[in-house]
């Protein structure tokens, strides 16, 4: 494969004959980010769309992939009765993202990946998604969360565990829109709820916009340094295991 050099990544912003000459030529890949709208403390509604697009522009180049639109809206759960939030009921959402994976599948593109930017159930249902239309497509699917992925990088770089809108979500949008973050907004810990052990209690709405996997932790950081250095260290995370995946699948022969 001859090495690629597109004018642009992203699918809306090329025209079709240079389309028709790197897919798939050149690119087999593309990466579909795919978010949401809830609330997030003092970080934007859109945290979920804006992470997974920053991911994608950042390693596009580095697994040599094209990057789709993002699914902005999204399946949300517990979250959406906050001002400027927004749900789409599950069925619709479900053929909507099956729909799109199926374009795409059509474009000739081998290797769909996924980088989803919202938890709940949003996750599964990519997931079996996932499986569904790579079957009936033949093209390779992975799903990607990226925050999940990356646990291990946030205990790196701030010793401790993340949180919803806390530590990790606060890096990505200092990292690339550090505008956004509204920290004087911030007046401490009251502000968050550890995510309650299971079948211990649940809450509609949940009584905060963050939320943490463990009591005390993943607070957000207002750190730009260390901000980038989490950021960077995702990006090649995310990107190894892409690049991984694709080897193993080649080599599998499938
Ligand atoms: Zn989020």
């Amino acid at each position: 494969m001859s090495p690629a050099n597109p004018s642009t990544r992203e699918m809306e912003r090329i025209n079709w004959m240079e389309f028709r000459e790197l897919v798939p030529g050149r690119i087999t890949t593309v990466l579909l980010p795919l978010g949401t709208l809830e609330p997030h403390g003092v970080i934007p509604n859109g945290t979920d769309i804006i992470a997974p697009v920053a991911i994608a522009r950042a390693i596009a180049p580095v697994v040599n992939a094209m990057i789709a639109p993002v699914v902005p809206y999204g399946f949300t759960g517990i979250l959406d009765a906050y001002p400027g939030s927004f749900t789409v009921p599950e069925p619709v959402y479900r053929e909507y993202v099956r729909a799109v994976l199926v374009g795409l599948a059509g474009n000739q593109f081998k290797n769909i990946v996924l980088l989803n930017g919202h938890g709940g159930g949003q996750t599964a249902i990519l997931s079996a998604l996932a499986q569904e239309v790579g079957r009936e497509t033949h093209t390779r699917i992975l799903v990607i969360n990226w925050w999940s992925y990356c646990s291990d990088v946030v205990r790196e770089v701030y010793g401790e565990d993340g949180g919803h809108a806390g530590n990790t979500e606060t890096a990505v949008v200092l990292a690339v829109e550090p505008e956004l973050v509204k920290k004087d907004r911030y007046t401490g810990p009251e502000m968050a709820t550890a995510i309650p052990a299971p079948n211990t209690w649940s809450a509609y709405p949940f009584p905060s916009s963050i939320l943490l996997y463990k009591e005390g932790e993943g607070l957000p950081v207002f750190d730009e340094a260390r901000a980038k250095d989490y950021f960077d260290k995702v990006n090649r995370k995310i990107a190894a295991l892409i690049n991984e995946t694709t080897a193993k699948w080649d080599l599998a022969g499938l």
